[in-house]
Order: C-alpha cells, then structure tokens, then sequence
C-alpha cells in the first residue's frame, strides 16, 4: 500500500531545532548542541523558561536523531510514535504541551496493534430474540513458524533496499502548473518502507518471504438474548498476525435482516396485524400473532370494543429481551388494520338485510346547495395527488396519517391482560 504524507505536516520538531525537514543526521546533530548550548538552563539562571525550552530541544532530538522514531514521526507525527519506539507518547505530549505548541492530532491512527478485521454477519429478529452459538471456520495471517516471521532462509539478513537507498520512502514531485510545484513523499513500494529487504534467495521457503502464513481456525461466536443491529461482537487479538506488532481483533458486525411479522424500535416490538370487519365490530379471541420463539400469543378482545384501523395495543413484556438482564423485556405493539370484505363476498349477501343491520347512510345536505352538478367517477391514487399538489393543504392532509403507535387506548386492554395472566401472554 502506497501511503502519501505531505512533507509539510508534521515539523514541530523540526521547528524547535531550527533544521529543515530534509536535515540530514549531521546538521541535526549539530543544530542540537548549538541550541542545548545557547539553551541550557545553567546558562540561563534568570529565564524560568530556559529548562522547559531544553527539554523540547532534547525530546525532537531524541526523536530526530534516531532514524526509525523520526520516520514514525515523519510519517504519523507525535502519535505514530506509540508503538514500538520505546517512547512514551504522553510524555512527549506533556512535554510539548506547555510550551503552547499545537500538533495536529488527525491522520493515521497510532501503530499499536495490527489492523482489525471487521466482518458483518447477518442475524434475523428471532436470532436477537433467542441469542445464538454460532461455529465458523476463518482464515487469517500467523507468523511463519520456520523463519518466526523473519522471513529470511536460515541467518540470512535483509540488505539496503536500493530504490530507496534505505530511507523507506521515496520524495515525488507534482507539478502545480508554471514553475510552481509540490513535494511529497510516498512508501517505498519495493521495501514497504522499511528500508531494507530479503535477496529472492534468502527467503524463507514456507511463507516465500511474507513472514506470514495462512491458517485455518474454528471460531465460536455467542450472539445474546437482546443484542442490537450494527453491535460488535470482539474476538480480540484473533485478527492478523503481523511481526513486531501484537495482533489485532476479529470484529463481527451484527447485520439485522428485514423481518416479515415485527419491526424492532429499541427493546419494543412493533406488529402489524390484519383483522377482518367481522373481528373490528364484534371482537375475537384468537392466536393473533406467532411470536419470535414460536410461541402463539392469543388475544380476547374486550367486550364492546369497536377496533379501527390503526388502533394500537400493547402486550406488555411481549418485547426484546434487554441485553444481559434477558428476563426482563420490552412491550410488543399490535397495530391493527381491518380487513373490508371482498366484492366477491358482497355478491353472496342480501343487500337490503345488509343495510338493515348497518347503521344508517349519510343524509342529504340540508339544505341542498343551489347548483347540484353530477360529477364523473374516476378511480384516483391518492398518494400521487399529495406527492404533487396543494403545499398550503399539506399539513392538514398530514394529520390523517400521524401514526398512532404508542398513543392507542390500550386501557381496556391492558386491564383485561392483569386481570386474567392466561397462557395467551404468559411468558416461558
Ligand atoms: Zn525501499
Ligand atoms: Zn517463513
């Protein structure tokens, strides 16, 4: 992978020795020793600041004069110097912090463990509602037990990387137009900025020179009673291993998928449930819904009760399970839709007798206006009149169609549920 940094980010360091990004070990040595003289807090009994400003001068030159923590440094700034360099980063911090320098603290993130792998897998509603084992084989990168992850044949020792003359990064330049142009650097593509690297004929035969080779692992996964879509499942330190640096973690992503009966929102559930027009005036008593675990849950409808479409109810406890306190649950939210008779049915029944037992048809305007004009019937769609018409009307429109989850006049039902704990909403 071909990173690119700008040479200008990070000289801070650069700054307080008064060097150019581009010094070379030398003049950093001697820019060093002419400020830590000038500097120098015996020097400089009078300057209360003198011992913070050589403190400054010997962290940069701690870090510049050491070409793999200036490459670091280089490359990741202060933070790329978190791993592996020996160097405390939060010293380096609180000893620059003071003095009023800002650094940058964006780009790459610091380089303490190997990459994660973050895998997502698919779950379904009744996988979250029943918790899950889940066995998987994975492959992943493990240093190579012949050369341990050397990569070399025998004592074989890697040579200076010729493209790059050892500096691990290569200085390109872009042209801006006319004279102008930019400067940057890149990783070094044949030694992967490392500077060094293993003749063909020294590299390990098992992994070819990669250090790494790959291995088959079994993993176990346990997906809990009540987890959430998008939650991470963290197998740490089973991720890639890489030489020199402690592995990083297999992350599995969970995935919900659409589920056909109920919507999750939070530990609540959310079904739709049809009842005929029968059911809405008369009542039922009936398995409304087969739940997450396969239970039937079985509904009486309170007596007298006219149920419309969009009316709500709540079984209390009938939800997700919160995660690790699994017994305890969310509600589920029934929203009802009633169910018209079908034409077909219409032509079966006596229609007289049907408009005797329904309530009356709406009465003529009275008084009738002065001009009654016939108007053509068309069947119309609804939906494309408000998607294009009457913004001034939209709001009133709008108010027909306000959900009316969790505001249903669920009294008569959750009454009716403490009362009797049948086995309709017991819980097992
Ligand atoms: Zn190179
Ligand atoms: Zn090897």
């Amino acid at each position: 992978m071909v990173h690119v940094v700008n040479l200008v980010v990070h000289t801070e360091l650069y700054e307080i020795l008064g060097v150019s990004v581009t010094a070379s070990e030398d003049e950093i040595k001697k820019a060093y020793r002419k400020k830590a003289r000038e500097h120098h807090p015996d020097k400089n009994p009078n300057d209360p600041e003198a011992s913070q400003r050589f403190q400054e001068l010997s962290g940069a030159y701690e870090i510049l004069s050491d070409s793999a923590k200036r490459e670091d440094y280089n490359n990741y700034g202060l933070e790329g110097l978190a791993g592996g360099s020996g160097v405390d980063p939060s010293d380096l911090f609180e000893m620059f912090a003071h003095s009023g320098f800002s650094f940058a603290f964006g780009g790459p993130p610091p380089k303490r463990k190997a990459k994660d792998s973050t895998i997502p897998y698919e779950v379904t509603l009744e996988d979250l509602y029943n918790g899950k084992q889940v066995k998987m084989n994975m492959e992943k990168d493990v240093i190579c037990s012949t050369c341990n992850g050397s990569g070399a044949k025998g004592n074989a020792k890697p040579k200076t990387c010729v493209k790059c003359d050892g500096n691990g990064f290569i200085i390109t330049t872009t042209p801006l137009g006319g004279s102008m142009f930019t400067q940057g650097r890149s990783t070094c593509p044949d030694c992967q900025g490392v500077g060094e690297k293993l003749r063909e004929k020294d590299r390990c035969k098992k992994c070819k020179g990669k250090k790494v080779v790959s291995e088959k692992k079994r993993h176990e996964i346990t997906i809990e009673k009540g987890m959430a879509n998008g939650q991470r499942i963290v197998l740490h330190g089973e991720g890639d291993q890489v030489p020199g640096t402690p592995p990083g973690d297999v992350i599995f992503v969970l995935q919900l998928q659409r589920h056909d009966a109920f919507e999750r929102s939070g530990n609540d559930l959310l079904a739709k449930v049809q009842i005929t027009l029968s059911e809405a005036l008369l009542g039922f008593s009936r398995v409304l819904i087969k739940h997450l675990d396969g239970r039937g849950l079985k509904v009486n409808s309170p007596p007298n009760k006219i149920i419309k479409t969009s009316d709500t109810i709540v079984l209390k406890g009938e939800g997700m399970p919160h995660l690790h306190r699994p017994g305890e649950k969310g509600d589920l939210y029934i929203i009802f839709s009633v169910e018209f008779p079908s034409e077909d049915w219409l032509q079966t029944v006596d229609h007289q007798a049907l408009e005797k037992l329904l309530p009356p048809k709406k009465p003529e305007l009275d008084p009738q206006p002065e001009v009654v004009e016939e108007a053509k019937y068309e069947e119309g769609d609804f939906v494309d009149v408000r998607a294009r018409s009457f913004p001034a009307g939209a709001e009133f429109m709008d108010q027909n169609f306000t959900s009316q989850f969790g505001e249903g006049d669920d009294d008569a039902w959750t009454d009716e549920d403490d009362d009797e704990d049948g086995p309709e909403c017991s819980q097992q």
